[in-house]
């Protein structure tokens, strides 16, 4: 499973799908390399950008707003909306550092609108500093909307009933998520409960680790009972939920993109929950080619010549025998350094 690109559907509410785990490593190169695989499969909120293809169904395809254009692989971007159509006003003009948008939504926790839940998480959660008063928004228990033309605060609905302008290119009413950036390939998961982006083609709902991947992972990721609803090992956030690009390791455990570049960034090739490595065989071998040569490069003083110290790989469980040395022990059996002393 080297090399594939992968990536669990990343929710534009919620986000990332996960990907394939990256190499990392001596780095810079390999990591980038994986990386750029990464971003194959999903791209994060702020860079909606290009390498989307067509077909605008593939955006909403249980709630198509008025983009739908149908036909045969229309390109988004090129769309154009008519401009002579009321509900055409203001597209792109209107929203927040995270969408695009021409509605507010109203958190029935604190009754106020907000132009999306991360801003409204920003303000109630993260930069609240009375504890007891922090919360997240429930974007179910989203009834209402406020236009961001009109002001009219409403039902939610897809356009608004004072002066008909559709609040979002894409909408979702399960999720009152709209965006007008149709570049992003929203879609609703029915599986996930959630809108995603990256286009509905490009992935699956595996229903073990219960979250959409993208379909390079189908045959070869390994699939653990709900891992995508679990906490990043590095910084806690839950994976699920989150809009930050996710990697899957070849274990099959999840984290952040950032947060496993991190650990590579300090040299730590080892998943946090298993201990397995980090990045695919192809990618871990170069790491522990490097490791053959600085071991080479520094020996050890001789009165530790000939001294052998028994290993339990980390990769493939087999206890072997190994010289000793102060940089690490080479398992026997497959050649990792991601080996214990016992
Ligand atoms: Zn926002
Ligand atoms: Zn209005
Ligand atoms: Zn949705
Ligand atoms: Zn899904
Ligand atoms: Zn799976
Ligand atoms: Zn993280
Ligand atoms: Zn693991
Ligand atoms: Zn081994």
């Amino acid at each position: 499973m080297d090399g594939a690109a992968g990536g669990a559907g990343q929710d534009p509410d919620a986000p990332h799908p996960a990907q394939q785990a990256p190499g990392e490593e001596l780095p810079v190169a390999l990591l980038q390399q994986a990386v750029d695989q990464v971003h194959l499969a999903a791209e994060d909120l702020e860079e909606g950008d290009d390498e989307e293809d067509d077909d605008s169904e593939a955006s909403g395809e249980d709630e198509e707003d008025e983009d739908e254009e149908d036909g045969e692989g229309v390109d988004v971007k090129e769309d154009v909306p008519d401009p002579s159509d009321p509900a055409n006003k203001g597209i792109k003009l209107y929203g927040c550092e995270h969408y695009r948008r021409r509605a507010m939504i109203v958190a029935p926790c604190c009754d106020r609108p907000f132009w999306c839940r991360h801003c409204h998480n920003a303000a109630c959660n993260d930069n609240e500093v009375d504890p007891k008063r922090r919360h997240v928004l429930d974007r179910k228990a989203v009834r209402e909307v406020v236009c961001g033309l009109c002001g009219l605060r409403q039902e939610k609905a897809r356009s608004c009933s004072g002066c008909g302008v559709a609040f979002g290119r894409y909408t979702c009413l399960l999720c009152s998520f709209f965006d007008d950036d149709l570049t992003k390939e929203c879609f609703h998961c029915q599986d996930c409960g959630i809108c995603r982006v990256g286009g509905r083609h490009n992935f699956f709902h595996c229903r073990t680790c219960n979250c959409c991947y993208a379909l390079s992972l189908r045959d070869s990721h390994v699939c653990i009972e709900n891992s995508m609803h679990a906490n990043c090992p590095v910084c806690c956030e839950f994976l699920f939920d989150s809009i930050k690009p996710i990697n899957i390791m070849p274990c099959g455990h999840t984290i952040h993109q950032e947060c496993l570049r991190s650990l590579a960034d300090h040299s730590t090739y080892t998943c946090p929950v298993c201990m397995k490595s980090i990045m695919n065989t192809s990618a871990m071998e170069r790491v522990w080619e490097s490791m053959d040569q600085a071991v080479q490069q520094t020996p050890m003083p001789t009165e530790y010549a000939g001294m052998r110290v028994n290993i339990l790989c980390n990769d493939c469980s087999t206890r072997s025998a190994a010289p000793f040395h102060v940089l690490g022990h080479k398992c026997g059996q497959c050649g990792s350094y991601n080996t214990r002393r016992v």
